[in-house]
């Protein structure tokens, strides 16, 4: 804990406050997301603010806020910022810091619209996920009842969500974890109109917290409110007619939300690599989905201490076989940054380096295998600097730049990875799937 206090520190310390300052008066201060008429703009970061701007049109199709045709017919990149800065606990690795370092780390090193407008194009207006949406994943239970949960956070200032793991709650918790999931949701209208105009549309990255993917339908779960990921997979489906949907969750901790949202379904493929024995304990070898669903689930655990190697193996003979085989419409990928090495919550070795082959080869997959459609969701990365350099090293893979990881991995860090363990757990799971 000592080690991540120090890393967040850290982080805080590199940042410039000029900078800082010009995009908290962006992304905070005039809110940034979709407000609905009539209803006062508010600040989002605000203790005070009122749950009556959250946008809950059940019109699905809604989306005014689509890229031009020239950005879509350029872009290289589009991503959606919903950082929500009301969402905080001190000292909590979830915290109010970690897109506001990402955007710093993309802005040093002229990675965002401001200076690549032709390239990256930044969806800086969207709606909030609807009821129709949450509910596509969630209970009406829960949903109902985590209103009744922000009540309380607005009285108590923050709260804890019972019988759901570590996930804490604020006054604006609910309202800003909507806007993740429509953040999520309006880069898949982009990416889906991009296509409709080019082979390689832009590849979509939603900068967003709180994450999604521990989410389960009955509750939050493990830092994540809704499964953005989830919610972003049912509309592609609603919206879109993208029938098939195949996601990958290289996040560290298994992504046991999705894995339970769609256990039963053939259409919808989950496949997530995880460190075995990590949290939430769930993502066995032999979870593979069930009834209908069967095969359509793929949990592959590594042990402590895999890293580049072994995820470059997995790509080449699990990853790209799956989604070859299943034939998607869509990709979509959880991606969790802590798995690398410097992370404080885990103990797998990946670095910048393997970031961004991720971010390469699975944008290189969506171009062979669906239209170039593809978006990445922000999960975890709790080291505000091998977060920021990993995803800044995955724009420059979506931009087809040389990567500069070489510059931020340093090999000390580095120790042998268990490569007999991981051959036998991929000979495992390739026997399970008949891969
Ligand atoms: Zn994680």
């Amino acid at each position: 804990m000592m080690l991540h206090i120090i890393f967040i520190l850290a982080g805080y310390v590199s940042c410039s406050i000029r900078s800082r300052l010009c995009w908290l008066r962006k992304h905070y201060i005039f809110g940034n997301g979709y407000v609905e008429k009539n209803v006062k703009p508010i600040r989002v970061y605000s203790q005070q603010t009122k749950r009556s701007f959250v946008c809950c049109s059940s019109n699905t199709q809604f989306n005014h806020f689509l890229p031009s045709e020239t950005e879509l017919l350029n872009g290289k990149v589009i991503y959606s910022v919903a950082a929500a800065m009301g969402h905080n606990k001190e000292a909590h690795p979830e915290c109010n810091s970690r897109v506001p370092a990402i955007i710093d780390a993309l802005e040093k090193m002229k990675l965002t619209s401001e200076f690549r407008s032709m390239e990256v194009i930044e969806l800086e207006k969207f709606r909030p996920a609807n009821v129709e949406d949450i509910a596509s994943v969630h209970e009406g239970a829960y949903v109902s009842g985590l209103e009744k949960a922000m009540d309380q956070a607005s009285e108590q200032g923050l709260i804890l969500i019972e019988g759901s793991g570590p996930t804490y709650a604020t006054s604006t918790t609910y309202q800003e974890s909507l806007l993740a999931a429509g953040a999520g949701i309006s880069l898949v209208d982009a990416v889906v109109a991009a296509s409709k105009i080019r082979k390689d549309p832009p590849v979509g990255f939603a900068l967003v917290r709180p994450p999604g993917h521990h989410a389960v339908p009955t509750g939050p779960m493990g830092f994540c409110v809704f499964g953005n990921v989830a919610i972003a997979a049912r509309y592609a489906q609603r919206a879109h007619g993208l029938k098939r949907v195949f996601i990958i969750d290289f996040d560290v901790h298994h992504g046991n939300g999705t894995n339970d949202a769609f256990y039963d379904d053939p259409d919808i493929y989950f496949l997530s690599t995880h460190q075995d024995g990590s949290y939430p304990g769930t993502g066995r070898i032999n979870q593979i989905g069930r009834g209908d669903g069967e095969g359509a689930t793929l949990n592959l655990p590594l042990p402590g201490g895999s890293g580049d190697r072994a995820i470059r193996d997995i790509f080449d003979e699990v990853i790209a076989p799956c989604a070859q085989r299943f034939k998607p419409d869509i990709i979509l990928v959880s991606a969790g940054y802590d798995a690398h090495v410097l992370d404080p919550l885990a103990n797998l070795q990946f670095t910048t380096a393997t970031y961004y082959m991720l971010a390469s080869n699975i944008q290189q997959l969506a171009r062979d295998l669906c239209g170039g459609r593809c978006v990445f969701f922000l999960e975890g990365g709790y080291n505000l600097t091998s977060l920021s350099n990993s995803v800044a090293d995955s724009f420059r893979a979506f931009l087809g730049e040389p990567s500069l990881a070489a510059e931020f991995d340093n090999p000390a860090f580095l120790y042998e990875e268990p490569s007999r363990k991981v051959k036998e757990a991929i000979q495992r799971v390739k026997h399970i799937h008949s891969l």
